[in-house]
C-alpha cells in the first residue's frame, strides 16, 4: 500500500515535470538577423555568402520550420504559444548584397524573409538595393518592413529639442517610412525594427501608440508573454558568424519571466532604459519557475560574468564595471534541462555621456 502511494506520487511529479517541460518547448521561434551577406563589405555587420549557407544548411538538415516573420508576430499579437524549432530570417538596413547574396539562395530553397529597410537610403548609391528590385523582392514573398526613414538613434533627442517636439519628429520617422513603403510596395505590415536596436521606455510607447510590434537587436527567443515593443532578434556578422555560435543560438527558448525591472540602486526604481556612463544599474527578474534561478549565469558586453543576487525570489543583476557611453547588453542564461538549449534573457541599456549623447562603436 506503501509503496503504492510513493509511486502514485512520483508518477504524479513525474507528469507534472513533463508538462511544464512540454509547456515551455512549445515556444521557442527564433529571429534572425543580417545585415550584409558579402566577402566584400565591412566585416562588423557582414557575413560570407559560405557563412550563410552552412547556416541555411544547418536549419533545413536540422528540420527547423522557415516561416515569414509575420507569421510569428500575428500568434504573439494573439498571444498564442510558438512552434518549437521555428525560424523566421529578417535583414536590415536596405543593402543591395541582400537582394544580390541572401534573395537568391533563399528563394531556391522557397523560404521567406522580412527585409527591414530605412527608406531614405533605398537608391541612393551602389551599397543600396532600389524600389525596383525590392518590388521584385516582394513579388516572390519577401516581405519589405519598416526600418525609419533615416535610420536615426530614435531614443536620443536632438541639441534644445523638447520632449514633445523629439515624439513628433520620430513618430514621423516611422509613419513616413510606412506610407512610403506602402506607396512603392503597396502594403507595408505594422512591424517595426528600431535603428540599431535602440530603444527606451518612451521609444517603446511611441512604437505601440503608432500600431507596431517592434524588433530590437537584443539576443533571445520569442516569448509569448514577452513585450511586444521589444521582441529579440539574434544578430549574426562581425565576431558572431561560427556555425556553432548560430547552433547555440537557434536552439535557444526564451527565459520564462514573469516580471522584469529595473533598480539605479536597490531601493530606487528605474523608470527608463537609459543612464548615465558610470552608472550600475540593477536588473530585477522575476521567473516562472524559481527553480530556475540559482541556474542562471550573467555577463555584461565587454565585462565578461557579473554580480547576481538571490532576493526574496527574484534575481538581481548588477554589471561589474561602470557603465561606458553607448550600448551595454546584460545577457543571462540557464541550461534548460534539454541537451543544447539554453533559456535566454538579454536588457539593454543604453548609457549616455555628459553631453546627452552616446557612441556609435558597436
Ligand atoms: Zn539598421
Amino acid at each position: 500500500m506503501q509503496k503504492n502511494i510513493v509511486s502514485s506520487l512520483s508518477i504524479a511529479r513525474y507528469l507534472l515535470a513533463l508538462s511544464f517541460f512540454l509547456s515551455v518547448s512549445t515556444q521557442a521561434a527564433v529571429v534572425i538577423l543580417y545585415h550584409h551577406v558579402s566577402d566584400s563589405t565591412p566585416k562588423s555587420t557582414s557575413i560570407s555568402p559560405a557563412q550563410f549557407e552552412a547556416q541555411m544548411d544547418y536549419l533545413e538538415k536540422n528540420n527547423f520550420t522557415i516561416v515569414p516573420l509575420l507569421e510569428l508576430t500575428e500568434k504573439l499579437r494573439k498571444g498564442e504559444s510558438l512552434p518549437d524549432k521555428t525560424v523566421a530570417i529578417s535583414f536590415d538596413d536596405s543593402y543591395v548584397s541582400v537582394y544580390n547574396s541572401a534573395f537568391p539562395r533563399l528563394k531556391k530553397r522557397g523560404w521567406p524573409f522580412t527585409f527591414f529597410v530605412n527608406t531614405d537610403s533605398v537608391g541612393a548609391g551602389k551599397v543600396f538595393v532600389t524600389w525596383d528590385q525590392l518590388r521584385e523582392m516582394s513579388k516572390h514573398g519577401v516581405t519589405i518592413a519598416n526600418h525609419t526613414t533615416r535610420h536615426n538613434h530614435l531614443p536620443r533627442r536632438e541639441k534644445n529639442e523638447t520632449v514633445k517636439q523629439w515624439r513628433i519628429r520620430i513618430s514621423a520617422e516611422i509613419s513616413s517610412a510606412q506610407q512610403k513603403i506602402e506607396q512603392e510596395i503597396g502594403h507595408a505590415p505594422n512591424i517595426l525594427a528600431y535603428p540599431f536596436g535602440e530603444y527606451d521606455i518612451e521609444v517603446q510607447k511611441i512604437a505601440k501608440e503608432l500600431g507596431y510590434i517592434a524588433f530590437g537587436q537584443q539576443s533571445g527567443a520569442l516569448y509569448d508573454k514577452g513585450d511586444l515593443q521589444s521582441v529579440p532578434r539574434f544578430p549574426f556578422g562581425g565576431s558572431f558568424t561560427e556555425l556553432d555560435d548560430f547552433i547555440m543560438k537557434v536552439n535557444t527558448r526564451p527565459m520564462p519571466t514573469k516580471a522584469v525591472t529595473f533598480y539605479d540602486d536597490k531601493k530606487t526604481k528605474q523608470k527608463n532604459l537609459i543612464v548615465k556612463a558610470g552608472d550600475k544599474p540593477w536588473l530585477v527578474l522575476e521567473l516562472e519557475d524559481t527553480n530556475l534561478l540559482k541556474k542562471i549565469n550573467c555577463f555584461a558586453t565587454g565585462q565578461g560574468a557579473i554580480t547576481t543576487e538571490i532576493i526574496d525570489n527574484k534575481l538581481w543583476v548588477q554589471a561589474k564595471q561602470p557603465l561606458e557611453s553607448g550600448r551595454t547588453r546584460y545577457n543571462c542564461t540557464a541550461y534548460s534541462g534539454e541537451k543544447g538549449r539554453f533559456f535566454w534573457y538579454t536588457q539593454q541599456w543604453l548609457a549616455m555621456d555628459k553631453n546627452g549623447g552616446w557612441s556609435y562603436s558597436d
